[in-house]
């Protein structure tokens, strides 16, 4: 994976759900990334957010009756203490918009004085029919996005809306909502322009590409990663990210885990019920990280016998050759983070000292699979 530019920015929670596998697995997926590039010696800067403050999070807090900061905070600690669990090696920027608000106003108001956007009720929209390619080069025909759209947080049908896709990008205050004092009024703002601002604060160094990584969920692809790149390029003239890195979405029993349907399996209550952590990072980094899954109860029965075979044989005092397979897992991991085939190289060396071939260094392998892959035997 070639990484130059300004950094990683990885999209992170909306904390009223943390954390479900679906998360985790994003989150593992670039903790690999991480654990590689700093293992070659890179000293690429990353940074994540925390939106916590968006409609999602406010309906939840009005709905339970807790205060919406209340809600946050506990989740965010939750969040934190599962990533610690799963041993993720944390941002060099945790970045939350609450503390970050008048930094993200001083980008919206970069983006209105391009002129490119215009007011309903208070309410500032970016006009995409006034940059260039905007709308020309949606990543879905136009009828799909405008459903996406509306899907993921997206207004298409409001009244005086110039297109359907414009973004919303600072909304003035509603009633019972929080609100930040601004050169617009009182309001808060869009979800793009967060990303936006966070990223390029914090990670921009002027090179040919704002970003050497965006990231997420395959869900954040459109509208969010799309629109953040937009608003971003007309603020910044240049493109913003080199390249992007979408993880599939993990399904339960046939079903894809969602809110609506109450499906989610979160990683505290595994850890309460006494998974080893480990575990359930193996079961999630030994798919492709692009594809989406179906997680089942066999998926964790599998990785905790894989996990069992894999110490039992790196405890052995003769194992099979060790040089070839660490070099393997290097190259394997820079194949975009090929993890199916990581995992299909660790099952052929436990067969091999199995079988008796020796020559190897258990200690080094040890140590390469808790530098590379975060687990420790
Ligand atoms: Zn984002």
């Amino acid at each position: 994976m070639d990484v130059t530019g300004g950094g990683i920015y990885l999209c992170g929670i909306t904390p009223y759900d943390a954390t479900h596998l679906g998360h985790a697995a994003t989150y593992l997926s670039f903790d690999l990334i991480s654990r590689y590039l700093m293992a070659s010696g890179s000293e690429i800067r990353r940074t994540q957010n925390v939106t916590d403050i968006d409609d999602p999070l406010l309906e939840r807090a009005n709905r339970d009756g807790v205060p919406w900061k209340e809600l946050a905070e506990g989740q965010i600690q939750l969040y934190r203490d599962d990533m610690t669990a799963l041993r993720v090696i944390p941002p060099d920027n945790f970045l939350s918009v609450f503390e970050n608000m008048k930094l993200i106003i001083s980008y919206i108001e970069k983006l209105v004085s391009t002129g490119k956007t215009y007011v309903i009720e208070g309410d500032i929209y970016l006009d995409l029919s006034l940059i260039e390619g905007a709308l020309e080069n949606l990543p879905i025909p136009l009828s799909e996005a405008i459903q996406i759209f509306k899907e993921r947080g997206g207004d298409p049908e409001r009244v005086g809306k110039r297109h359907p896709l414009d973004t919303l990008v600072w909304m003035k205050q509603r009633v019972d909502e929080p609100g930040w004092e601004s050169s617009f009024g009182k309001g808060r703002p869009g979800w793009h322009i967060e990303c936006v601002a966070l990223a390029l604060s914090s990670l921009d160094n002027g090179s040919k590409f704002a970003l050497g990584i965006q990231g997420g969920g395959s869900d954040l692809k459109f509208p969010h990663h799309y629109m953040t790149a937009v608003q971003a390029q007309v603020i910044t003239r240049r493109p913003f990210s080199s390249v992007y890195v979408h993880t599939g979405m993990i399904g339960l029993n046939g079903e894809k885990m969602s809110k609506s349907r109450g499906n989610l399996i979160f990683v505290s209550r595994l850890l309460n019920d006494g998974i080893d952590p480990d575990v359930i990072r193996i079961a999630l980094i030994q798919r492709h990280y692009s594809e989406d899954t179906i997680w089942t109860d066999a998926t964790l029965q599998s990785a905790q016998i894989f996990q069992g075979r894999l110490r039992n044989n790196l405890a052995r005092e003769e194992v099979a050759a060790t040089d070839p397979i660490i070099a393997n897992v290097v190259l394997a991991l820079a194949n975009n983070l090929d993890t199916p085939q990581v995992f299909a190289l660790l099952e052929s060396w436990c067969e091999k000292t199995e079988r008796g071939e020796i020559g190897g260094n258990a200690g080094e392998l040890s140590r390469a699979l808790d530098l590379l892959l975060g687990l420790a035997f």
